[in-house]
């Protein structure tokens, strides 16, 4: 299998789709981005990297880095994680606070915004020093220094983040925040505004397809056990409610983000990244999710 080859050709397959989706204009730093930007990376346990279109180009991550504060809190708390944050699907919007209230304060997964906001207050003990662990945590899983925030994106999750603002008072008001609502906000928004490249995410995304040791950076990020849930975790529940059509679709543990990234993983093989910024009504990149379903096929790799 020519794993160059089978990205030129979805490449090819991609470019001439017209309905491309829509911006993330609900942050505006990120609504003017170009639709037609593309960029696809794979990245494979022996170290093959192959790339198409602008798989070098920044993006803003997003979501995708939930992944990076999770593994950080399960390196610091292991089960423990579990006591303050559900492990279920949640089929509500990524933003959703109707079922906060329902639950008492403990959100249904670590991927929906909630569930973040309280693993980012997990491993805030103080919110400059952890804005720097983050980011020195992500650039040596990636290997690239350049990798940074977006202090422009960052600002402007700021300022129209009503839900969010609205959902870590609520999660302070059942005690499950320790830190300042706006304290834990701040590193949850710069962590949200973290920009790197598809051939940084597939990079670091390594470890989660070879049992939670990079050969990329030579660490154990998760031990065995933490990186099989981890990926269990990022199949029910990585593409916000929209899990179980990306289950059918493409049939590979991921995790999206409203800047258009997807990142996922084949366990025992390799890491395959997408960014296409328009997304579908879910908040998945629609060209990104269409790359990952025509790859699964050609490649005829998938976790089933
Ligand atoms: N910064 C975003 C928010 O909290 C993250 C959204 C996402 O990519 O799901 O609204």
């Amino acid at each position: 299998m020519n794993i160059q080859e089978i990205l030129l050709q979805i490449e090819q397959e991609v470019h001439s789709d017209t309905s491309r989706g829509k911006a993330a204009d609900y942050i505006p730093a990120l609504a003017e981005i170009d639709l037609n930007k593309f960029g696809m990376a794979v990245h494979t346990i022996d170290g093959q990297e192959y790339k198409v279109g602008q798989a070098d180009e920044f993006f803003s991550i997003q979501s995708i880095a939930k992944v990076f504060s999770l593994s950080m809190a399960m390196q610091q708390f292991d089960e423990k994680v579990w006591d303050r944050v559900g492990k279920e699907p949640s089929g509500t919007r990524f933003n959703s606070l109707v079922q906060l209230e329902f639950e008492e304060g403990i959100p249904r997964n670590p991927f929906m915004n909630a569930g973040a906001i309280v693993i980012t207050d997990m491993i805030t003990k103080n919110p400059e020093p952890m804005k720097k662990d983050l980011l020195s945590f992500v650039r040596n899983l990636t290997g690239n220094p350049n990798v940074s925030y977006d202090f422009e994106v960052a600002q402007s999750e700021k300022e129209s983040g009503y839900r969010n603002v609205a959902l870590a008072n609520f999660l302070k008001s059942y005690n499950n925040l320790n830190n300042e609502p706006e304290e834990v906000l701040d590193v949850y928004y710069h962590q949200s505004a973290i920009q790197m490249s598809c051939a940084d995410l597939s990079r670091a995304f390594i470890f989660l397809a070879n049992k939670g040791f990079s050969p990329y950076c030579e660490q154990e990020v998760l031990s065995l056990r933490q990186s099989k849930r981890m990926n269990s975790l990022l199949l029910t529940s990585g593409l916000y409610d929209a899990a179980g059509d990306f289950a059918y679709r493409v049939g590979l543990p991921g995790k999206s983000g409203v800047g258009g990234g997807i990142a996922a993983v084949i366990p025992g093989q390799l890491a395959v990244s997408v960014w296409s910024p328009g997304l579908n009504e879910s908040g998945n990149s629609k060209i990104g999710l269409k790359a990952l379903e025509l790859f699964t096929t050609y490649t005829g790799i998938s976790v089933f």
